[in-house]
């Protein structure tokens, strides 16, 4: 075949080549679509790149939850004019030049996608201005084209606006979800930089509305600010300072941890990330002091040479890869235990290793000369050490298997489990009055009747039952809620508020009355009438963790998803101490239900044994 690019057919048909470059603003779009994902992403871009610019004063703007508006004011360094149009260009940076660089990153940003990727699937509209000239530049662009570049007067500093997000990709603009999920989502990311940078000055406005204030500050002020002043008293500090790594930060006090896994924020140098290893290395300090089920609040920042990161992963990513991941666990998990004794949170010092970790070979091996010269200074060797342990772990040992190990277990907690045994229609109508319960183990009741054997869950059926009061009170008539004397006051986070709102008219159904009051504050005018009075900040804060705790589950809307929380919320726990009298008007309820045999999350409420399974258990 010869000629270059067109072969001549005896019948004169041209056929043509058909690889060809894509057209600048498709190859953004395309690529746009790893760096900006929603919203939020957007959000997390600008606001790193005002902090690259050296800014100490962020503003945040949002209007219907950054559909229309998401814009970024900094007091930066500013862009000269040529700058301003360069950074629109894919692999457009300031911030690396060669390979090397990548192994010493300071910056949040280095990949020069971010801003080209905005202005493929928005209209940008940027100011800005370098503190040292005269005057600043205005360009608009969209569609990666630039349509206007003008001079403009603007305070030294950066401010760049994108409207109508996803207007040219309108598949991408139907799956965002619904304001309140990309509010959120939002509020999730400005809080992370918010966090990690408590030196800047924060704000952020949605819908005209002021949600956050944030005045410079040191950490702890900055997570009282972002987390609710419930912490105010609840954060054990925590450092440590090695050759290898330094940690800081705050970990919360063993009654702030919460049912869900809101408050956990890990950095490694001042980058959000998430990690399952090290989260595990955390809890794990706590060991016994933890209730089953809850989640300790913590915000720990770990900086370490960035040689020893890769930092090369993907710019959405929050996972990160450590060069040796092993001994950063170790590290971690001690300075958490150390931290917890010294404020005697913890019972005894106990700064033994995991034993898991202890047989590892690389634990075992000595170090070598002058790694144990490096390292024995450090006061945390000191703490591994106490066994006469060597605690550096070899990268060659089987990462895989260790990490395996450690992973978390997975704990299955709105498992649907389907029950076809305990079918309503096939429970007896039960006579409680003459009967006689039995508590066991203050969490099962257990009684006889005719010749079967039942043993009920006290919680999972106190769940049943105040779930199917509750569907009842959305549907027909609301429970009455019990006005307070003295209301007493609530204050939330702005996140925890913003979603609080949203659920005040189903609440109210269900016996709540709460009333906005001001910034991130409601004032409790009634409560439903089993609610102790004193507890009532106390259970609306319990209510909403659990609500978050569903949150991710799509299947139920907001009602539902309430109306569950609720229920596990008020329902009498295992440990609880009943009087028969108690035992026996929560049966009597149980068996009034429309779904006795099964918990609102389908686990079973009772197992029965039959005369016959036992003798079967007997072997007779
Ligand atoms: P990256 O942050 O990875 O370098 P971006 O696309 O986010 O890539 O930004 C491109 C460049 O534009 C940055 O390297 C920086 O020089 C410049 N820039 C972006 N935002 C700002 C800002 N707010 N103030 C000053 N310069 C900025
Ligand atoms: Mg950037």
């Amino acid at each position: 075949m010869k000629g270059n690019g067109y072969i001549c057919c005896p019948n004169y048909k041209i056929l043509r080549d058909i690889i060809h470059l894509l057209p600048d603003n498709i190859a953004n779009q395309i690529a746009a679509g790893e760096v900006i994902q929603r919203p939020g992403s957007a959000v997390k871009e600008l606001l790193e790149n005002a902090v690259d610019a050296g800014a100490d004063e962020i503003k945040l703007i949002v209007t219907d939850a950054g559909k229309s508006l998401i814009q970024v004011i900094d007091n930066g360094k500013g862009m000269s004019e040529t700058d301003a149009r360069m950074a629109f260009e894919r692999h457009a940076t300031s911030k690396i030049s060669r390979i090397d660089d990548l192994f010493q990153i300071k910056t949040m940003g280095f990949r020069g996608e971010a801003l080209a990727s905005i202005a493929a699937v928005a209209r940008v509209e940027l100011k800005t201005r370098r503190a040292e000239d005269p005057g600043g530049t205005y360009i608009e662009i969209e569609n990666s084209e630039v349509l206007l570049q003008e001079p403009v007067a603007h305070n030294p500093g950066t401010s760049i606006a994108m409207k109508n997000l996803f207007f040219n990709v309108p598949a991408r603009r139907n799956f965002l979800k619904s304001n309140t999920a990309e509010l959120k989502n939002i509020m999730d990311e400005f809080t992370r930089v918010a966090m990690a940078f408590p030196q800047i000055f924060f704000s952020m406005y949605s819908n005209g509305q002021e949600v956050f204030h944030l005045e410079k500050g040191n950490l702890k002020q900055r997570l009282v600010q972002l987390l609710g002043n419930t912490y105010q008293t609840k954060l054990v500090p925590v450092l440590q300072d090695t050759d290898y790594l330094n940690i800081s930060g705050f970990v919360g006090k063993p009654d702030a941890a919460k049912k869900t896994r809101g408050d956990q924020f890990l950095f490694v140098n001042s980058r959000f990330i998430k990690s399952a290893y090290l989260n595990h290395a955390i809890s794990s300090a706590y060991s016994d002091l933890l209730p089953k089920d809850s989640f300790p609040m913590y915000a720990l920042f770990i900086d370490l040479d960035p040689a020893q990161l890769d930092i090369n992963v993907h710019p959405t990513k929050q996972e990160i890869k450590f060069e040796d991941e092993k001994i950063v666990y170790a590290f971690v998990q001690s300075a958490v235990k150390h931290a917890l004794a010294q404020f005697s949170i913890t019972p005894t010092l106990d700064f033994e290793l995991d034993p898991r970790i202890e047989q590892l070979d690389a634990i075992r091996k000595p170090f070598t000369e002058e790694k144990q010269e490096r390292t024995s200074a450090s006061g945390l060797y000191q703490s591994f050490t106490q066994k006469g342990q060597a605690h550096f772990i070899e990268g060659s040992s089987n990462l895989a298997n260790w990490k395996d190990f450690y992973e978390p277990e997975q704990i299955p907690v709105e498992q649907t489990v389907s029950n076809p045994v305990f079918k309503s229609e096939q429970l007896p109508g039960y006579d409680f009055s003459e009967m006689n319960l039995m508590q066991w183990n203050k969490t099962y009741i257990v009684f006889q009747h005719q010749d079967q054997l039942t043993v009920v869950h006290q919680q999972l059926a106190h769940e049943r039952v105040l779930y199917e009061s509750y569907v009842e009170a959305m549907t027909k008539k609301p429970i009455s809620s019990q006005q307070s004397l003295f209301p007493a006051t609530l204050e939330l986070s702005p996140s925890d508020a913003a979603l609080l709102e949203e659920l005040l008219p189903e609440l109210l159904d269900l016996g709540y009355q709460l009333e906005p009051f001001g910034k991130n504050t409601f004032v409790i005018q009634g409560t439903p009438a089993d609610v102790l009075t004193g507890n009532e900040q106390r259970s609306i804060e319990q209510m909403l963790e659990q609500y978050k705790h569903f949150t991710s589950d799509l299947k139920y809307d907001k009602k539902e998803k309430l109306m569950r929380a609720m229920a596990f919320q008020h329902a009498v726990k295992p440990g609880m101490a009943l009087s028969q009298k108690e035992m026996k008007h929560l049966m009597e309820q149980l068996y009034a239900c429309q779904t006795p045999g099964s918990s609102p999350n389908g686990r079973p409420t009772q197992i029965r044994f039959g005369t016959e399974e036992m003798d079967r258990m007997f072997g007779k």
